[in-house]
């Protein structure tokens, strides 16, 4: 593999993220993908559990921004009521994305990191951008069927890193 995949971070849920360690480690921002990261895919909505989740970040001094593959108004319709901000159509892995998110959060790689459930696009977008990567396993297992594949490829890669 020519690039290091490896998430410095792979959690199984948000709570897991270690958000004190990232604070002080300098982390201000926060990238977070939106499908089976907030939300179950192709649902609208996001848990209340997830909406605090989000709500307790900002009140940790933390920036976030959503980036997604997504289109502007599947984004708008499930953040609804949340006031964060969102780059839609991201094309994740390109870096576009990521850093228009910065500067929306006006961040730098330093001080922003990512969350996402996929390698092949959050984790992999990040490493090419230079930011902190977090990688948690996917809130749904009813997936679209091409992103079915990468998984696949996804476990190889994670179990080969866990031998390590
Ligand atoms: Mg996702």
């Amino acid at each position: 593999m020519p690039l290091n995949l490896r998430p410095d971070f792979y959690v199984l849920s948000l709570d897991e993220i270690p958000i004190l360690k990232l604070k002080e480690k300098g982390i201000r921002g926060l990238i977070i993908d939106l499908d089976n990261t907030l939300t179950n895919w192709n649902c609208h909505n996001i848990e209340p559990c997830v909406y605090k989740w989000l709500m307790d970040l900002n009140k940790l001094g933390f920036k976030t921004c959503i980036v997604s593959n997504n289109g502007a108004k599947r984004i708008e319709a499930t953040l609804v009521g949340l006031n964060v901000p969102f780059v839609a159509n991201a094309l994740k892995p390109r870096k576009r994305g990521f850093l228009k998110a910065m500067e929306l959060m006006d961040c730098q790689v330093e001080n922003t990191a990512i969350i996402g459930d996929q390698l092949f696009t959050d984790i992999l977008g990040g490493k090419r951008v230079g930011i902190t990567t977090i990688l948690v396993a996917p809130r749904s297992k009813k997936e679209f069927f091409g992103t079915k594949f990468t998984r696949l490829i996804e476990r190889m890669v994670l179990s080969k890193m866990n031998k390590k």
